[in-house]
């Protein structure tokens, strides 16, 4: 059996980024859009995520352009107090759910097919009936290009002996029989989430071995707050970035006064992070942390047995009674770049460093505003996700450079000093209000040529050393 449909758009996913994306085309334009995702809810991976999961970042950034998520609320209690609230996992899926059924849907121009597949070539299939549904549309939007791996749904890419209890973070709520002592494996900031899970249920910390094989460079969230108040301290802490790098000498000294000056945290300060992937933390979680120090760096786990665990460098014990968690899933992949915009066909892709909702709504403004792909490409450089230590000096330079080049077209600069998910550009657009602002926005700009040529310089000198 068979059904059919036409739209302007075929978006394939139904996560944050296709919903980002086709909220401004709603706003913007008249295009119809038909939207597929596997999910039975909008919301992608937040489907899938651990019950403790908060966004990292404020709401007040988070979701699609033309709703508030969450209510700007300043955090009361806990490790995130004084800051901006952080929407919870069910949270987030209320929300996308919210923008499908009271936005999206009564436009009439949505047509909505979740637990549907898209297999090619306009082609759907529903997961639950197999009835397939052949869609015509003049574009395709690929919005799940960025792969977004959560633990729930990953197998561990390491071995697990039979007999041994290895859950993904989703299973520790689920826990009832206190065990001998648990292994949280992955050095990221589900792992991060874990720890603090078991620290805030009165789990003695030296009964968690936490397996890092690499330790990375973290963010701190009191410097991305949204709101007036806030907008002048990150300002500074932008002057302060860019003046840092531009008077550096070299990359490790670079790292060693941003660090000093906390614009980058790290977990310990005897060990040199080689990670950068915009864990963002506060220093409150990063104290508590703390109170682990069995922390295993010697490389990555290959297989959990029933009385060792195997890693790259060596073998540290474990029982049949302790719970190891798995926190090892990619969460987000380095994929190639690929061009944004080609005929008939958009990726998705991240144009601000790990802004992904952002990154989509802009596109969908610029997919609305802009006439020949040529055009939308030089406007939309993709900033992929950083991986490492380059990736921070790549992702801060690229990231300028795609400022400069929209803060220079009058209509992209109303635009995004209008744009909910665009926390920056709020801060520094018409809000820039007193002098002492207007004086750190003229730092940072005069900071910026010398920054990028140093950023450009360690980036060559790096792939100097590796070739
Ligand atoms: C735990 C966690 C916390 C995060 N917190 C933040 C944060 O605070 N701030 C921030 O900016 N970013 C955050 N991120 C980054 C995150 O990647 C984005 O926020 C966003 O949710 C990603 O959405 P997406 O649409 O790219 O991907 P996804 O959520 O993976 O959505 C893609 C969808 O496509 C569907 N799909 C794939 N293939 C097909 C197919 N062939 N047919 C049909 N459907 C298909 C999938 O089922 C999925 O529903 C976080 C990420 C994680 C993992």
């Amino acid at each position: 059996m068979g059904m059919n449909g036409v739209s302007d758009y075929l978006v394939v996913g139904a996560g944050a980024m296709g919903m980002a994306f086709t909220d401004v085309l709603m706003n913007e334009t008249e295009a119809t859009v038909t939207i597929v995702d596997r999910h039975g809810r909008p919301g992608g991976h937040w489907n899938d995520s651990y019950p403790f999961v908060r966004l990292h970042q404020p709401s007040s950034f988070y979701g699609v352009n033309s709703r508030a998520l969450g209510t700007n609320q300043k955090d009361l209690v806990g490790l995130n107090v004084g800051l901006y609230e952080l929407a919870s996992g069910t949270e987030v899926v209320t929300y996308f759910d919210q923008v499908m059924n009271q936005q999206f849907l009564p436009t009439g121009r949505v047509n909505y097919l979740p637990m549907c597949e898209y297999v090619g070539n306009g082609t759907v299939r529903n997961l639950a009936s197999g009835v397939e549904t052949h869609i015509e549309a003049a574009k395709t939007v690929d919005a799940t290009y960025m792969n977004v791996t959560v633990p729930s749904v990953t197998a561990p890419s390491y071995e697990v002996a039979e007999g041994v209890t290895c859950i993904p973070p989703n299973g520790l709520p689920n826990i009832h029989d206190t065990p001998e002592g648990y292994v949280v494996v992955g050095g990221g900031k589900t792992a991060i989430d874990s720890c603090l899970w078991l620290l805030d249920n009165s789990v003695d910390p030296d009964v968690i071995r936490w397996v890092v094989p690499r330790d990375q460079w973290m963010l701190d969230r009191a410097s991305i707050q949204p709101g007036d108040e806030f907008a002048e301290q990150a300002l500074r802490r932008q002057v302060e970035t860019m003046e840092i790098v531009a008077a550096s000498v070299d990359a490790d000294q670079m790292f060693d006064e941003l660090v000093q000056q906390g614009a980058l945290l790290q977990f310990d300060h005897s060990v040199r992070p080689t990670m950068y992937r915009c864990c963002t933390v506060t220093v409150a979680e990063l104290e508590e942390l703390r109170r682990i120090r069995n922390v295993v760096r010697m490389g990555r786990v290959q297989k959990i047995g029933t009385d060792h665990i195997h890693l790259d460098h060596g073998q540290i014990l474990t029982s049949r009674d302790t719970v190891h968690v798995d926190c090892t899933a990619d969460g987000l992949a380095n994929r190639p770049v690929r061009p944004i915009f080609e005929p008939n066909h958009l990726t998705l892709q991240t144009v601000r460093t790990c802004q992904q909702v952002f990154s989509a709504a802009f596109i969908a403004h610029v997919e609305a505003t802009y006439d020949d792909d040529v055009t939308k490409n030089e406007i939309c450089t993709v900033v992929p996700h950083p991986n490492d230590t380059s990736g921070w000096m790549r992702t801060t330079r690229d990231n300028a450079l795609n400022s400069i080049r929209w803060n220079a077209d009058p209509g992209l600069k109303e635009w995004l000093s209008n744009a909910r998910l665009d926390g920056f550009s709020r801060a520094k657009g018409d809000k820039v209000r007193d002098s002492r602002q207007q004086e750190l926005v003229a730092r940072i700009m005069e900071a910026t040529p010398a920054a990028l040529a140093k950023l450009d310089q360690y980036l060559e000198d790096g792939r100097a050393v590796a070739r």
